[in-house]
């Protein structure tokens, strides 16, 4: 049958630009609907604002950092709705390179909300077309608990907009958009508390990470609630917002930010007109080559949950693109190793296995260092930076390696590269640093800690 386009995007997100692009390049006609905004969750209301605002709230530390460097800085003050205003012309300005991207590669671009008909047929605005394949990447979407006064909750797609800077902040939830949303809010000047519903923040990464982090943002003077869960929201009369916790105590203030995970975008998809199937989780089931159980749908991205990182959905459209209009060139992804920074202030960054991980497969050595970053030593700033390498004793492979302190992205990106090139403890020791700098200590560390 002779169809409208070779494939159907809907999404013009991480993976879908990805995909839709390199399906064009390698000779594929492709159209994308987008019916927000072009970039997706991470160029409008996502990985760019955030580290925006990350940037935005480290001046406070680079500030009170100067003294110590001879600089008078008194009278600075800071202005949010300059912040905000400048980092929407620069969205505005990724939107037009988005754009050109997919229009340069041949993509026909629909702007308008995308619904599935059948298997190969996808209206926008009351128009069909039709397509031998679909690819649904249309990512996800903020979840907030089902509480009383749940409305009165903003979530990250507001906080980027918001007026003005609140004065009193509660941050719910204890992942990624909690910790940086946190670090964000405090470090502009709002009073903040961090609530969450375990007894330590960011289950999943590397124990001493979350515990070294934890104690960097106390010094810093933010309120982290562990074992805290809110039962109910109440608008007061004073226009502020009261928290009633689950153990009965009661918070004020005048933003309550939920960042409590996120839902697969599939509202009036239309899914319920093909065979494509959920899993248990609720996210688009997909089988290793992003094929749902209709064979003409696949999907990529957030929307399959996997691994929701930018990266990964452009990897995942970069893989499917190949698989289907080049497979000489194809490989499939890998999934190990894949390295992740949380933009806290102080930020996080790890790639490979933490401790614990590590230890339910293998002998491992650990070695760690904390020491205070060489620009503070003219400072009275007490933040520690926290390094950690997990070694397998057998092979002498290095495993994991997690980082506590500032550029912490920057610096465990290139050591992403020496794990998948499976580097020895020995190649890192024969490496040779780079002086005077934190990332050196990452190939100084001799002596393992005692078990
Ligand atoms: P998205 O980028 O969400 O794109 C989906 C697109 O589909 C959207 O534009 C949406 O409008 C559109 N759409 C949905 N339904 C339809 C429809 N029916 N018709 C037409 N269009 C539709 N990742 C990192 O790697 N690093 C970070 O620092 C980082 N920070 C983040 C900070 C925040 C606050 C958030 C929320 C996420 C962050 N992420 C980060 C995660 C990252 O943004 C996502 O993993 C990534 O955007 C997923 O890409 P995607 O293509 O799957 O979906
Ligand atoms: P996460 O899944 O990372 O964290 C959700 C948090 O909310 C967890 O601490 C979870 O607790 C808690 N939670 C879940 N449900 C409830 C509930 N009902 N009541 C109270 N707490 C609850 O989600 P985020 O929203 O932070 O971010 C979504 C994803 O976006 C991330 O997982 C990440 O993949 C991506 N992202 C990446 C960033 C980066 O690369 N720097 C930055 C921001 C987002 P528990 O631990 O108990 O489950």
């Amino acid at each position: 049958m002779n169809h409208d386009f070779d494939l159907f995007v809907i999404g013009a997100g991480s993976g879908g630009v990805r995909a839709a692009r390199f399906s064009a390049d390698l000779g594929a006609r492709v159209a994308v609907a987008e019916s927000r905004y072009l970039g997706g969750t991470c160029v409008n209301v996502g990985c760019v604002p955030k580290k925006l605002l990350v940037y935005g709230a480290s001046f406070t530390d680079t500030l009170a950092h100067a003294a110590g460097y001879g600089w008078d800085v008194q009278g600075a003050a800071f202005d949010w709705a300059t912040l905000i205003a400048n980092k929407d012309k620069d969205i505005q300005r990724l939107n037009g390179i988005y754009r050109n991207l997919l229009v340069n590669a041949g993509v026909r671009i629909l702007e308008g909300h995308a619904r599935l008909i059948d298997a190969h047929t996808v209206e926008v605005d009351g128009q069909r077309f039709s397509a031998e394949r679909i690819l649904i990447a249309t990512g996800g979407w903020p979840q907030v608990p089902d509480i009383p006064g749940k409305e009165l909750a903003i979530t990250s797609n507001e906080a980027f907009h918001l007026k003005a800077l609140p004065t009193r902040v509660l941050v719910v939830g204890g992942g990624y958009i909690a910790v940086e949303f946190a670090s964000i809010f405090h470090g502009m000047g709002a009073k903040t508390s961090l609530l969450y519903r375990r007894d330590l923040f960011l289950r999943g990464f590397d124990h001493d990470v979350r515990l070294h982090l934890k104690e960097e943002l106390e010094k810093k003077g933010l309120d982290l609630r562990f074992n805290a869960d809110i039962a109910r929201l109440d608008r007061l009369e004073n226009g502020a917002i009261q928290a009633t916790l689950r153990d009965g105590s009661q918070l004020e203030a005048d933003c309550v930010f939920y960042a409590t995970g996120r839902r697969p975008m599939l509202d009036g998809l239309g899914l319920e007109n093909t065979a494509v199937e959920l899993d248990d989780r609720g996210f688009i089931e997909v089988d290793d080559d992003y094929q749902t159980r209709e064979p003409s749908i696949l999907a990529i991205g957030d929307v399959i949950g996997r691994v929701q990182l930018t990266p990964v959905a452009l990897a995942e459209g970069t893989a499917l693109a190949r698989r289907l209009y080049a497979p000489d060139q194809y490989r499939p992804l890998d999934y190990q190793a894949i390295p992740t920074a949380v933009f806290s202030l102080p930020n996080i960054a790890t790639v490979g296995l933490t401790e614990e991980d590590a230890r339910k497969e293998h002998t491992v050595k650990v070695y760690e260092s904390r020491f205070r970053p060489m620009k503070l030593s003219l400072t009275d700033d007490p933040e520690r930076t926290y390094m950690k390498l997990v070694v397998d004793t057998e092979s002498d492979r290095v495993l994991g390696c997690h980082m506590v302190g500032p550029e912490a992205g920057e610096i465990i990106q290139g050591l992403a590269v020496a794990l998948r090139a499976g580097a020895t403890k020995r190649v890192f020791d024969e490496t040779i640093g780079v002086h005077p700098t934190a990332a050196e200590e990452f190939v100084t560390l001799r002596k393992p800690r005692d078990a």
